[in-house]
């Protein structure tokens, strides 16, 4: 299959309504992005299907959905206060700010990107910059009203570790799962909705005995790999990276990326982290509460259960399945567009089309199948052009199935159902569709 460009899938984005320049008619704002109609239900799906993987089909997990705002001493202790920095430098020329990382050349002179003046490192060094995005609580803008949107949701799930575990009554392991939105003041934010300073995480925090951490991380790495395989992506695409020793963070015993094949290159979908029990320590320290694990029949012991971190953004997931699921084909001479999602994703699983809109019988018929199906799936009724191109534009946007109504429909009571991957058509009794779309797996699961 011909490797897909950037520029299709964002094209397509826009052009179908996936996504959105936010602020557009405003000039836009830079890197931020609104989900349109069918982005925000493909979206939707994937969040969905996650939640559903990890919390709702599993015995050792809770679900959790933490306010986004805490209190700033959660970010003393997690380290993002005084840590969680980019060393940039300022251009003289251009005025411009870069990451030192990002500076090409070597040694202490180097070249600005943007206007290629030179920027000496000796003379005008790093300095840290925090990526917290800071607000105030309240009228008084001083520093003591001074907090944080969340850089990431996982630190609500140890502050709440201790209510979690006596509300229901948990024994390890069990893991916490939430899906929320996060900020971070990235400087170089890019490639589309990869990188962007208002995203979305799907975080587990998965807490073991510290002997059982190693096996428990190695798990959640297979899991969560084929997590993205069972919708849908394609394996090849699909890689593991485990960190380099200098790569991780001090508190961290091992990392492992999953990444895919971008269209600009193998990038993170996820990170899945043995944190050892650096977090709860910490929080446990800052706050003077005790975060020890006690259980009488195992053991006895106190101590500071370790966690696994699978760490996901939702962002990043939605563009790998688009990415992964566009295709273009020769049809009959021309070129089909075609988002093969995995049916759990499609934001439309059905669309149903009447062959002549001007035939009052066609659309009364088609409406009332479109109307029978709605608190099963996802069903549009669309009459708005022609029947090959409602058909192209259905495939555009992964519908599953297209069922068109035509003349013959009102004699024998049949419709066509025409199946986007293969365009191969059935032609099925109106009454026994619930059946058909039954066996294709779109009702019942
Ligand atoms: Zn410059």
């Amino acid at each position: 299959m011909p490797e897909v460009s950037m520029d299709a899938v964002v094209a397509l984005c826009k052009r179908r309504g996936f996504v959105f320049q936010s602020s557009e008619i405003y000039g836009g704002l830079a890197s931020t992005w609104d989900y349109g109609p069918l982005g925000a239900e493909l979206k939707r799906n994937v969040k969905n299907a996650w939640w559903k993987s990890v919390v709702q089909q599993r015995d050792d997990m809770e679900g959790l959905d933490a306010a986004i705002l805490m209190h700033p001493a959660v970010w003393k202790a997690s380290g993002h206060l005084d840590g969680f920095t980019d060393a940039l430098v300022d251009c003289k020329g251009c005025k411009k700010r870069f990451r030192a990382d990002h500076l090409p050349g070597q040694g202490a002179q180097r070249s600005c990107p943007e206007c290629k003046a030179v920027i000496d490192l000796e003379k005008t060094p790093p300095r840290p910059f925090n990526l917290m995005l800071k607000t105030h609580l309240g009228a008084v803008e001083d520093e003591s009203a001074a907090t944080y949107m969340r850089p990431e949701t996982a630190q609500g799930i140890f502050v709440n570790f201790l209510n979690v575990i006596n509300s229901r009554h948990r024994k390890l392991p069990f893991g916490i799962a939430q899906i929320g939105k996060s900020f971070r003041n990235e400087i170089t934010p890019g490639n589309f909705t990869f990188r962007t300073r208002e995203f979305e995480q799907m975080e587990i925090e998965y807490f073991v005995r510290p002997e059982a951490a190693d096996e428990a991380y190695h798990r959640w790495i297979a899991e969560r790999r084929q997590w993205y395989l069972d919708l849908g992506m394609r394996p090849e695409k699909v890689r593991l990276r485990p960190h380099a020793a200098d790569e991780l963070a001090h508190y961290a015993q091992a990392c492992t990326d999953i990444e895919y094949a971008f269209p600009f290159g193998w990038s993170e979908l996820e990170g899945i982290a043995n944190r050892r029990d650096f977090d709860l320590r910490q929080h446990a320290e800052h706050s003077g509460k005790d975060l020890t694990y006690f259980d009488q029949a195992d053991g006895g012991q106190r101590f500071i259960p370790y966690v696994i971190e699978p760490s996901g953004g939702v962002d990043r997931a939605v563009l790998a399945f688009l990415a992964d699921a566009y295709r273009e084909e020769e049809v009959k001479g021309e070129t089909r567009v075609v988002l093969g999602l995995h049916k759990e994703l499609s934001p439309c699983k059905v669309a149903v089309l009447p062959l002549l809109k001007k035939r009052p019988e066609l659309v009364e018929m088609a409406k009332k199948i479109t109307s029978s199906f709605k608190k099963h799936f996802v069903v549009k009724y669309d009459d708005t052009a022609a029947i090959g191109k409602l058909y192209r534009r259905q495939d555009e946007i992964g519908t599953m199935y297209c069922v068109t109504v035509d003349v013959q429909s009102l004699d024998d009571g049949q419709v066509t159902v025409r199946y986007r991957d293969t365009m191969l058509q059935d032609r099925v009794a109106a009454d026994r569709l619930f059946d058909y779309f039954q066996t294709k797996g779109l009702i019942g699961n």
